[in-house]
Order: structure tokens, then sequence, then C-alpha cells
């Protein structure tokens, strides 16, 4: 046996790695272009360049409210979101090439969001892997997936590299 980490593992890792980036207090999420075995792109949520950054200027919130049915009765639930950051899935392909994504595989440590799944199923990848659940859009981002003929698969019983993951509000 040896202790060499699998393909999958090094580059959710490296995943991991990238959001320690982000300076968004609520949610450190990032992502890895991987073509073959070979890495493309990095890339973790944040405010676009020269403008002030959640650290700074604190989260741009927004509230939501996300209709949950349990046991058939609906619950209404109010959640707040930062909207000040560009997700780490938009960002990787805001600097990544159309070229180098066809046929390739995104590593994002959480699952992505309804918008970004949208995006990414527009993009030429055609794998995703994530760690974390996002379960508000797992219903409709899953069957966007099968739809569009991307592979769509959660790590499970992965863990990320020790400091990779910070207490983030939620
Ligand atoms: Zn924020
Ligand atoms: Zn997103």
């Amino acid at each position: 046996m040896s202790n060499r980490k699998d393909w999958d593992t090094y580059f959710l890792d490296i995943a991991y790695m990238a959001s320690t980036r982000s300076r968004c207090n609520r949610r450190h999420v990032g992502a890895v272009l991987v073509q073959g075995k070979k890495l493309l792109g990095t890339a973790y949520n944040g405010a676009p360049m020269g403008v002030p950054d959640c650290t700074e200027a604190g989260c741009m919130l927004v509230e939501e409210i996300e209709l949950k049915v349990v046991e058939n009765i609906e619950e209404v639930i109010r959640k707040q979101r930062c909207i000040r950051t560009i997700h780490a899935e938009q960002n990787l392909l805001l600097f990544t090439d159309r070229e180098d994504r066809e046929g390739s595989t995104v590593y994002v440590t959480d699952q992505p969001c309804w918008t970004c799944a949208n995006m990414l199923a527009n993009s030429g990848v055609i794998e995703i892997v994530f760690h974390r659940g996002y379960p508000k859009d797992h219903e409709k981002v899953s069957h966007l997936m099968v739809d569009r003929g991307i592979v769509f698969r959660r790590m499970e019983g992965y863990e990320p590299p020790p400091g990779t993951v910070s207490d983030v509000v939620n």
C-alpha cells in the first residue's frame, strides 16, 4: 500500500487550497479545471479585481426565500446570501479558454449553484466533481447534468487537507 493520493483527491485538494484565497467570510469556494491529468486553471469566489472585497467592504447580503416541503408541509425559510463575489466556477470560466475546456473536468469544493451549473453545462466540460453538497439546487442541477450528459459526482468520504476549511457563517 502506498500513501500516494488518487487523482480525484489530488485535484480536490488543490480546489480546497484555492478556496483559502477567498475573502468572503460567508463562503470559501475553490474550483480547478483539469484536462486529462493536467491542471489548466484554479479559481475561488471573490469580488472583481480592483474593487473592495468582502473583508474590506463587508458582504453584500440579500435575503432569499426558500420553499421546503417536509412531509407534505410547506415551510418558508429565509436565508441570507452574499452577492458581492463572482462564484469560483464563474471565475474559472472567465480565466480559461473554451478550447482548453472542451472535454475537461471541473473539481469544485462545493456543489455548483443553479447559475454556475447552467454556465458549466454550456462551457465544454464533460465532468464535474464536488465535495460539499448544496441541497437547495441539488435536484434541478442533477437533472440538468443528466440531460446534458455531463458526469456529475460527489466525492464521498473525502477529507479536505488540514487548514483549508474555515468556519464560515451559513
Ligand atoms: Zn461575502
Ligand atoms: Zn455558483
